[in-house]
């Protein structure tokens, strides 16, 4: 059962999006933290080009979560928070790490015993260009908002050291199969959406699929 989000002191808040890195992320606190309590939350992102994203990404987080409750995980509660800047335009003014961190900020206010946040950068995240700076920035964007400390509130990023590969080796294949990391889902039949093999996401778990031709769920 998940820890009710009222009634509750929670030790860690992680975002998660339903993408591979966030699962894995997730994964591997509540595997290794097993008297931890999380707080898991979900930002409903909705802009101009969100598209079926939303709705993709809602599907895969519910079906994630009831994964790990029916494997006996009960160290984590659920909370989803909405925001909408559709009115803004196509383009986002904003990268999803700013919003997803500013709402994390809200729901830190609310819960002001959170000392953790759990954040799903991995190994080649750190290789692109500017990452640092955003990596930064974002840090920021939640000291400000919460204005907590250091020591206050700790970052833990337990991918930091793994490739894209070895966090799909992470996940048990039945969870990785749930995850939902395209930007622009297409519905590619009747009920059925299928990944667009475009977007930068999609680039790169296409590649280590190639890499790796036997290693993955077929259709992945
Ligand atoms: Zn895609």
């Amino acid at each position: 059962m998940r820890l009710d989000y009222f009634n509750e002191k929670f030790d860690a808040i992680v975002p998660l999006s339903g993408g591979i890195d966030s699962t894995a992320a997730l994964y591997k606190a509540l595997k290794e933290n097993p008297n931890k309590k999380y707080l898991v939350f979900r930002i409903d992102m909705v802009h101009g080009t969100s598209g079926h994203r939303t709705t993709r990404e809602a599907l895969a987080t519910e079906q994630i979560l009831n994964w790990l409750e029916e494997k006996g995980f009960d160290n984590f509660g659920f909370r989803e928070l909405r925001i909408d800047y559709s009115a803004l335009g196509m383009m986002p003014p904003v990268w999803d790490s700013e919003v997803v961190n500013f709402a994390a900020s809200l729901v830190i206010q609310a819960k002001p015993e959170i000392s953790q946040f759990v954040e799903g950068a991995i190994h080649d995240d750190y290789l692109e260009k500017g990452f640092d700076e955003r990596l930064d920035k974002i840090e920021k964007i939640l000291r400000l908002h919460t204005g907590k400390s250091l020591e206050e509130l700790e970052f833990f990023f337990p991918l930091k050291d793994k490739s894209k590969v070895e966090v799909m080796r992470l996940l048990p294949q039945e969870l990785l199969n749930l995850t939902w990391s395209c930007r622009y889902p297409k519905i590619v039949g009747p009920w059925e959406f299928g990944r667009c093999h475009e977007c930068p996401q999609c680039g790169v778990i296409d590649k280590v699929i190639e890499e790796y031709p036997n290693e993955f769920p077929e259709g992945f």
